[in-house]
């Protein structure tokens, strides 16, 4: 799995956070999303599929056999 993500599209929602956080973290100055991890472990695939799914902006992009 590879992640990447839209900053243009963040609305700093801090979803992906709650549910990824070794994966997702926010920017303290505006709450801008901030990749942690582009390629995470298996054991978190999961998580992040979840937090692609629950993105209001739809800023999550999983690729590679996501
Ligand atoms: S869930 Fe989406 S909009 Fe919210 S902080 Fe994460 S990437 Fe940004």
């Amino acid at each position: 799995m590879k992640i990447s993500v839209d900053e243009e599209k963040c609305c700093g929602a801090g979803q992906c956070v709650v549910i990824a956080p070794e994966v997702f973290d926010q920017r303290d100055e505006d709450g801008i999303v901030v990749l942690l991890d582009s390629e995470p472990a298996p054991d978190r695939h999961e998580a992040v599929r979840e937090s692609a799914g629950v993105c209001p902006a739809a800023a999550i992009h999983l690729g590679e056999n996501a």
